[in-house]
């Protein structure tokens, strides 16, 4: 079997002006990075604010498992499928984070024969962006530093600074530092840390940002301290907004690539999705709106989580309001929700198969929360055997649950075909009733209870006596209106990794709030959240290599 590098490394790439004409774009709407990338300008992204959006099909997926469920594989192969029906459709994804592509195997830039490409560039440096949002968050961290070394104007107290320095690498020395050694011509000494860039607000509040005047209103507005009184210091106190901005200005630009059967794929920020909301930047799905009649966009995590945030916080403008969901399902990652164990996983278990539904049919029940119509996607292995094949869409007819067998990892758009019509199907049948699971008047406990009963199935919810001295402080300083973005395992519904399936009657514990002001959501952590990865005993990177000809070997 070919890995995902020789697949993508074999197929031949069109020019990507080539990708743009069929979308009503030309040169001068580009600014080429070489031959097979480009951001589309500022100027071309207000000129097509006048365009009716296209139709929005957010892709979302099972609580996953070590067994993988393949959503972004899913994105690309029911974009292609779409396009081979002749609907245009622009597809938009998230950027890779260098981290885990240098820790762990598997790609994120789709898999098989659904794959967006240049793949090499994607995942590693690609048009720059990561590395300004980089740039930007620790020229924050030096101007903090700077500002107490100068005088201090703002009284920040230093033993509550909030902002933390970036690195886009799994680097776990650096989770806590000493900075500020050496006397007093080096600074202040204190305590700090570093983030992976993609846990950095700035990531956040560029993909929430609706354009550049936007972003700097967000950036001036994240809280970096507080002061001697307690009291909020923001960027905009220490009056750096604007450079921030500037130092953002070609990065918030969205990028447009192509996938291996040349449908326009937009790829543009990657946030988190535990600390953050996980998904594509605003920007590049309101481009991709204007310029399809379709968009295939996906969420990280599970439908717990990504599809959650998208539709409570990054779909609070209309123009990006998703019509359909598919949610991706694997027979090998149900099994697992059923109990079977991952090196079991190549033994047909119908009865596995059969208890580990019931963690598809509470996605399901969340989708319907937010009066959404959906499809369960079968993401195909070769491993799966029919007869799983068989019971699986059994019980989704049951319960009358849209469903389609979906082989694009294999076969590209042509695997696609039978989840395109049935999405076709559906939108053209219904009518669309999105709403939000909670109004952003209600107060903080009751946002968190609505997600914590609506859409995990818990029965209460509990918090630290730190949780609630930070509400009551938080409706103080006016961010009681701020959507929830809750930071859970990815694992469960509930907030313990090990309780897989359908969980009842648990209970989820708020332990802290981290406001994210810029990005405009609260964080509710309920358990550890690691905001700096570490690299695993063999890291991906031990089998990458460049040849002479500077093609890239081993990565995924
Ligand atoms: P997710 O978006 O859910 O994290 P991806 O689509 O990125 O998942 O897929 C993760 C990995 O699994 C990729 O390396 C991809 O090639 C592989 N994969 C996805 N679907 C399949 C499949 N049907 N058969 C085999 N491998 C697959």
């Amino acid at each position: 079997m070919k890995s995902d590098i020789e697949i993508a490394q074999q197929a031949v790439m069109k020019p990507i002006i080539h990708i743009a004409e069929r979308l009503g774009l030309s040169e001068d709407d580009l600014e080429l990075y070489g031959k097979y990338k480009a951001k589309i300008t500022a100027s071309t992204l207000n000129k097509l604010k006048k365009n009716k959006s296209g139709k929005l099909i957010l892709v979302t997926a099972i609580n996953p498992t070590p067994a993988g469920e393949g959503k972004s594989t899913v994105t690309v192969g029911l974009g292609d499928a779409l396009n081979k029906l002749q609907r245009k459709t622009v597809i938009a994804m998230r950027e890779p984070s260098l981290g885990p592509t240098m820790g762990i195997k598997g790609g994120a830039a789709g898999g098989g024969k659904a794959q967006v490409l240049p793949m090499e560039d994607i995942n590693l440096h690609f048009t720059g962006d990561l590395h300004a949002i980089t740039t930007a968050n620790n020229a924050l961290a030096a101007l903090v530093d700077n500002h107490i070394h100068q005088g201090n104007e703002c009284r920040i107290d230093q033993r509550r600074i909030v902002w933390k320095r970036a690195v886009d690498l799994n680097d776990r020395a650096l989770r806590k530092v000493v900075i500020g050694l050496g006397g007093p011509l080096q600074g202040v000494p204190r305590e700090d840390g570093f983030d992976i860039t993609v846990a950095s607000e700035i990531m956040a509040v560029l993909c929430l940002a609706a354009d550049i005047k936007d972003l700097k209103v967000r950036l001036a507005r994240m809280v970096v301290a507080y002061n001697v009184d307690r009291e909020p210091v923001t960027v905009g106190d220490l009056k750096v907004e604007g450079a921030l901005t500037l130092l953002l200005k070609d990065a918030i630009k969205p990028n447009l690539v192509q996938t291996i059967e040349h449908s326009p794929a937009i790829i543009h920020g990657g946030p988190f999705a535990n600390i953050a909301h996980g998904c594509n930047s605003v920007i590049a799905t309101a481009a991709a709106a204007k310029l399809g009649d379709y968009v295939v966009t996906e969420a990280g995590f599970g439908a717990d989580l990504g599809a959650e945030k998208f539709l409570n916080i990054k779909a609070r403008n209309k123009e990006i309001d998703p019509e359909i969901v598919v949610i991706v399902a694997t027979i090998r990652a149900l099994k697992m929700h059923g109990g079977v164990a991952k090196k079991e996983l190549g033994v047909e278990n119908i009865e596995a198969l059969r208890a580990g539904f019931a963690n598809l049919q509470k996605h399901v029940d969340s989708i319907k929360e937010f009066g959404l119509p959906f499809v369960v996607a079968i993401n195909k292995f070769v491993t799966d055997t029919e007869l799983e094949i068989s019971v699986l869409k059994e019980l989704c007819e049951q319960a009358q649950i849209p469903v389609a067998l979906t082989e694009v990892w294999e076969k590209g758009g042509n695997g696609g075909i039978e989840l395109a019509q049935k999405v076709l199907a559906i939108l053209e049948k219904k009518e669309q009733r999105f709403q939000h699971l909670y109004s952003l008047n209600t107060t903080i406990e009751e946002k968190v209870h609505a997600i914590a009963t609506k859409i995990y199935g818990a029965n209460r919810v509990e918090y630290s006596s730190k949780a609630k001295k930070q509400i009551a402080d938080f409706e103080k300083y006016g961010w009681g209106h701020l959507p929830i973005c809750m930071a859970k395992t990815q694992y469960s519904l509930s907030d313990d990794p090990s309780l897989i399936g359908r969980p009842e009657g648990f209970s989820i514990t708020i332990r802290e709030f981290k406001p994210s002001i810029g990005a405009g959501f609260l964080v509710a952590l309920t358990g550890e959240v690691m905001t700096m990865p570490g690299l695993p005993k063999t890291p991906a990177a031990l089998n990458m290599d460049v040849d002479e000809d500077g093609k890239a070997v081993g990565l995924f």
